[in-house]
């Protein structure tokens, strides 16, 4: 059986077209959803998941106390309209599910323009555009839509009609488990909570899928735990209920807006220098790609409740854009055409790399210390691995019995070396066959 890591560097050379046309097309299954962070539409949505790879799906009570949080009753929508003065409808939520604010209060009532104004929402910047807004912790009920249309509206009566309920019921989250050979996990996360928007939402739920369908096929180091969550509340509810567990994670990442045109935006855990920073910078500078790597901040997504301070999970997270640098973000035009099969392709690619660079990194201590041990006469200087060239071989080898102090890892080695971890990794595997090294974990 080949080497694990190998068939993830396959798998990532396979994320090619055919992977991001996938991807895009399960965005396109579930972008007509009306999700909201509890309902309906999030659990149509984790069922979709759930026909691709195992899910196990949580249902959290309303008046739940998750930490400093409880769990808000559970909103579900059916209708939502205005008519104008003339009796046509001018705003319908058929349309688009961002007309409506998320977690609006069921309303029918009859009110003037000037009153209407107050519970309306539009973009004067993108007059074409309908933002998206929720109100999940303030009663409140408004409709969002195009500037344009906003100030096309005449003055008169109209009539407004929300068919929503806020009840007692549950928030719904779902993880899917691949079991490795330790029980060490890694984590990756996504947000599942926004209606009919793409990159902020939908392209880390396809990016999780397609990443855990890929892996599960594999004989892994690492436990995977990919967590499909509503952002903030969901994480908070997630960790509150699985405290006991947190100290197995060694890795996470959050993924999020992982397929606009942008280049590619890693921010670091808030631990700034983690093996999954590590890792993700090496893959993104070997890449040639441009990139930009950020710090930590206690804002963005859900890495803020896992580095809270009680926890601080070494998470970090790759996207493209992040959310505060592209004009479509939690607007209509985050739509299907805004993000790309290739560059989900290309995202997807970057995971699978990462993951592969923290699968084969190990720490080794070198079990013949004392001069450079003698490779000739353990027949160690024949070409192996992905490494043809003998002469490469033998390098990468001596790189590694010299760093063999028990301190260093592979990471370390193939910073200083500019060696592949694909390369040192085989190189490692053959010492240790031959008695050179002992592998430390
Ligand atoms: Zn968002």
């Amino acid at each position: 059986m080949p080497d694990p890591p190998d068939l993830i560097h396959d798998l990532a050379s396979l994320a090619g077209a055919n992977v991001g046309r996938d991807m895009h097309a399960f965005m396109a299954e579930l972008y007509p959803i009306c999700r909201s962070i509890s309902g309906a539409g999030l659990r149509e949505t984790l069922n979709a998941i759930g026909e691709r790879i195992p899910l196990e799906i949580s249902e959290v009570p309303t008046g739940t106390e998750v930490f400093d949080w409880t769990i808000p009753r559970e909103w579900n929508v059916r209708e939502a309209w205005v008519r104008g003065p003339d009796g046509e409808k001018v705003v319908d939520f058929c349309d688009s599910n961002l007309h409506v604010v998320s977690y609006s209060t069921p309303v029918h009532r009859k009110l003037s323009l000037e009153d209407l104004q107050e519970h309306l929402f539009s973009l004067p910047e993108h007059p074409e555009w309908i933002p998206y807004r929720t109100s999940y912790y303030r009663e409140f009920w408004g409709f969002c839509l195009a500037h344009r249309q906003r100030e096309a509206l005449a003055a008169g009566t109209y009539e407004v009609f929300i068919d929503s309920t806020l009840e007692d019921g549950s928030l719904s989250y779902a993880e899917c488990v691949l079991p490795g050979r330790s029980d060490e996990e890694i984590l990756v996360s996504c947000h599942t909570c926004h209606p009919s928007t793409c990159n902020d939402n939908l392209s880390g739920v396809a990016l999780v899928t397609f990443l855990a369908s890929l892996l599960r096929e594999l004989p892994l180091r690492y436990t995977y735990r990919f967590l499909f969550n509503p952002g903030g509340i969901g994480s908070i509810a997630w960790l509150s209920r699985n405290e006991e567990r947190l100290e197995r994670i060694r890795h996470g990442l959050v993924a999020v807006c992982v397929g606009d045109p942008g280049s590619l935006t890693y921010k670091r855990s808030r631990r700034e220098n983690a093996d999954v920073d590590r890792a993700a910078l090496h893959v993104l500078e070997r890449s040639g790609a441009d990139h930009q790597v950020i710090d930590f901040s206690p804002y963005g997504y859900d890495e803020r409740n896992f580095s809270s301070p009680a926890f601080d999970l070494p998470v970090g997270s790759l996207s493209r854009s992040t959310h505060t640098r592209y004009a479509e973000y939690h607007t209509s035009a985050d739509d299907l055409d805004f993000v790309r099969p290739e560059f989900l392709a290309d995202s997807l690619e970057k995971y699978l790399s990462i993951i592969e660079v923290l699968e084969q990194n190990r720490r080794y201590l070198s079990l013949s210390p004392k001069g450079e041990p003698q490779l000739g006469k353990r027949g160690l200087y024949a070409p192996m691995g992905g490494l043809q060239d003998r002469f490469a071989s033998e390098v990468a080898m001596l790189w590694i019995l010299n760093y063999a102090d028990g301190h260093h890892d592979l990471l370390d080695v193939a910073r200083k070396s500019r060696l592949e971890m694909a390369d040192l990794h085989s190189a490692a595997v053959a010492l240790c066959e031959h008695g050179l090294l002992e592998e430390l974990g």
